[in-house]
């Protein structure tokens, strides 16, 4: 597909045809098969400042947590019992030792408590190649990181000076080669962002060192800088071009494994599993301690439970 088909499909040229094109592709390789990973969010404390994200450093009025490693032997165990053999840790964004020590940790009692059943994908942001092999080393299955957006002057504009296009490609590239399956992903609606960018985003996501991806609208957070400037598109034209996206990746990239992300349900619960009709294969339930759900808030009215019957109904199975 050229750039210019791309263009055509996200601004809603024959989209019938795009959906009953996507949903062939699903259905051909994923049948009515749902990948569920349980997601744990293992801590919102972070040295980034992103513009657009509720927990960054220097929004005051988020309470902290880190989990003990209690809570996660326990998540383990119960994604064990329950025949849930996947999991996420995401976290907010440290460097140092005590943090990256505990994420091996983390890794290493998954794998444990689940007899290595479980396969793990890290979410932890930009960290050196050693610490990405000693996580891997430790039992670490997958990792994503978002690219946030593949225009490098709106992801400067997004982003702290500290935090650079270039440095988060090349935390990227260490991936692959160290054995991870690697998936990145965008925002989609963030001010400034145009349909020509969402384009480039979708080449970007269909490069072949990319098996999985995680994309979701954007949603303004009040307590950040980038909620006062408005997005190009309302929220509903957001849950929209979510769709069209994820359904244009599965015909780029008929293979990978995309999510149908929180934000996305956020915003509407029926394009959450409409999305897993067009493209979609691979659902991420929280599983984090229920009483710490609320502090882990990167964008307003995070949805924090999902109720997996609804796709049941509509045909899915786990
Ligand atoms: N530190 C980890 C996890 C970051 S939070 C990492 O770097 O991978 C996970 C994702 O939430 C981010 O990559 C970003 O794409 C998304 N996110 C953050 N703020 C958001 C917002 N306001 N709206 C929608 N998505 C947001």
């Amino acid at each position: 597909m050229t750039k210019q088909e791309i263009i055509a499909y996200l601004k809603g040229e024959d989209e019938k045809g795009l959906f009953a094109r996507s949903s062939a592709l699903r259905k051909e390789i994923f049948g009515t098969k749902i990948y569920i990973r349980g997601l744990i969010e293992l801590s919102n404390i972070c040295h980034c400042d992103c513009l657009y994200c509720g927990i960054r450093a220097s929004n005051k009025s988020v309470e902290r947590y880190s989990l003990d490693l209690e809570p996660i032997r326990a998540a383990a165990k119960w994604c064990t019992e329950n025949g849930w053999y996947s999991v996420v840790v995401q976290s907010g964004e440290l460097t140092n030792s005590a943090f990256t020590n505990k994420i091996t940790e983390v890794v290493k009692i998954i794998k444990e408590e689940s007899d290595n059943k479980i396969a793990i994908t890290l979410s932890c942001g930009e960290q050196t190649p050693e610490v990405y092999k000693e996580w891997r080393e430790a039992g670490a299955d997958r990792y994503l990181l978002r690219i946030e957006s593949s225009n490098q002057e709106l992801f400067r504009k997004i982003h702290p000076s500290e935090i650079s296009f270039t440095k988060r490609e090349t935390a990227l590239n260490t991936l692959p080669p160290l054995g991870y399956q690697t998936g990145t992903g965008v925002m989609i609606g963030l001010p400034g962002q145009t349909i020509e960018d969402l384009a480039g985003d979708l080449l970007y996501l269909s490069q072949p060192q990319f098996a999985m991806c995680g994309m979701g609208p954007y949603i303004e957070h009040s307590d950040t800088p980038l909620s006062q400037i408005p997005s190009l598109y309302t929220k509903e034209e957001r849950v929209k071009l979510t769709l069209r996206m994820i359904a244009l990746l599965r015909i780029l990239r008929p293979k990978n494994n995309i999510a149908s992300s929180t934000a996305l349900g956020t915003l509407s619960p029926e394009a959450r599993i409409f999305a897993m009709e067009i493209g979609a294969n691979v659902i991420m339930p929280n599983i984090t301690p229920k009483q710490l759900r609320g502090n882990y808030s990167l964008y307003e009215g995070k949805i924090s439970d999902l109720d997996l019957d609804c796709f049941i109904r509509s045909g899915f199975r786990f």
